[in-house]
């Protein structure tokens, strides 16, 4: 989808949920335009001696609930619009989990797959270098996001603590271990994802062994959903990166496809013993082919804008869990719940990933880590508790669960931004 309209799109869908959230006026004006965007052009000497330019971004969408949250994307096709959508998404997702934090995103318009690890390096030191006037442990906290991972995240840090002279670990989340990241974090949005599954499955009583399941994009986040999904019982019928899908009707070994792309770089239908992999049974299908499959849940892990207008009629499994940011258009939510189609929102089902960089920074900031168990159980706390305010509240009102999740996000925005008072000051003045 043509990154232009996703912004105008969220924020059409904001104001739409807002109505439906019953929220002041105010709060949706508030809302309607990112607080600050930095625009930043990045120069990067690269290998052999040229130096690139690339343009970056950093949104601070909004703090009202506390300082700005959210990961940083090198793709080639991000934009301005695409970053403030996601800025804004992350401002309801954080709300939804009840963190005290806002939302913020950043990107750079780069196609990292052609950088040298060191040139990799030298533009993620340059990023932090262009933002770090709005960066901050207590004012913006990135985190990774589409091709950004703890590696880079480390760079950034250090970047970060050359320029301030200071350790300062809570700057940035998703690190490496040994450099303050939290452990349970590689697996935290894949994880999160899992948990509403989980209590879905409860309510709908799926039966694992005969839920056929289909996961659009490949990377972190849709690896660790498949991994833990398998572990559970459930059939992953059907995987898919960039370049196309792999479908086999009696399912795949996840770890063996992960471990074979890892090596390869390429998606191929295999079962791997150790290092030795062999083809197993597939079709090679399309991305969009996969989107259309009849399966009990459809999980798209990639990017924004792969279910709309073109193709929502064509959807048909009756569970879509929006693992990625944005896969379905606003404009279509409306027709997918008259279809009786339920859809677990990306405010609600990815926001394991920040969850878990809360508890990092809550650990950095403390200066004392946690185990893996103590990290997945109060993971498991805020989702269960996340999911089941906003299911009660969906059958409450009758409503989707993206309506529902976004009322409970509107509502704690809500909340704050009156907290300062100053409202209530004219509303008590006038008769
Ligand atoms: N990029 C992730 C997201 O979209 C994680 C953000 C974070 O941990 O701050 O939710």
């Amino acid at each position: 989808m043509a990154g232009s309209n996703v912004y105008t799109d969220a924020v059409a869908r904001l104001e739409r949920l807002g109505a439906e959230a019953g929220v002041t006026p105010e709060v949706i004006a508030a809302l309607r335009d990112p607080k600050s965007t930095l625009i930043a052009s990045l120069p990067v000497r690269m290998d052999d001696g040229s130096r690139r330019y690339f343009r970056a971004y950093r949104c601070r969408y909004n703090d009202a609930l506390g300082p700005t949250k959210g990961g940083i994307r090198f793709h080639p096709d991000v934009t301005l619009e695409e970053v403030q959508a996601l800025a804004l998404w992350m401002t309801i997702k954080c709300a939804v989990v009840g963190l005290p934090y806002g939302g913020g995103k950043g990107g750079v318009i780069v196609n990292p797959k052609a950088l040298s690890r060191l040139e990799l390096e030298r533009l993620s030191r340059a990023y932090m270098r262009a933002m770090a006037d709005v960066i901050g442990p207590e004012r913006d906290i990135p985190a990774p996001d589409v091709y950004t991972n703890a590696r880079i995240m480390g760079w950034m840090m250090d970047e970060y603590e050359a320029i301030h002279r200071a350790k300062t670990p809570a700057v940035i989340t998703g690190k490496p271990i040994r450099l303050g990241g939290s452990l349970g974090r590689e697996e935290a949005t894949g994880r999160g994802a899992f948990l509403c599954i989980q209590e879905l499955a409860r309510v709908r009583k799926l039966e694992p062994s005969k839920t056929r399941v289909a996961i659009q994009g490949f990377g972190n986040a849709g690896y660790h959903v498949a991994h833990l999904l398998q572990d559970s019982g459930y059939r992953i019928v059907a995987v898919s990166d960039s370049q196309g899908a792999v479908y086999s009707e009696d399912g795949f070994d996840v770890d063996s496809l992960y471990q074979n792309k890892q090596e390869t770089r390429k998606l191929r239908g295999v079962y791997c013993e150790g290092t030795v992999c062999q083809l197993v049974d597939h079709k090679r299908i399309s991305n969009e082919e996969l989107l259309e499959l009849e399966v009990d849940i459809l999980i798209p892990a990639a990017l924004e804008g792969v279910i709309g207008p073109w193709n929502v009629d064509r959807i048909r499994a009756p569970v879509i869990v929006e693992v990625a940011n944005g896969p379905v258009l606003g404009e279509v939510d409306a027709k997918l719940f008259e279809a009786g189609k339920i859809v677990v929102p990306d405010v609600l089902a990815n926001a394991g990933g920040v969850t878990v960089s809360y508890f990092e920074w809550v650990q950095n900031r403390a200066g004392y880590a946690w185990t893996l168990e103590e990290v997945r159980a109060r993971l498991t706390e805020v989702m269960k508790r996340a999911f089941w305010e906003t299911w009660e509240l969906a059958s409450a009102k009758k409503s989707s669960l993206r309506s529902a999740a976004y009322t409970v996000a509107l509502r704690r925005i809500a909340e704050a931004i009156h907290a300062h008072g100053t409202s209530d000051y004219f509303q008590e003045a006038s008769p």
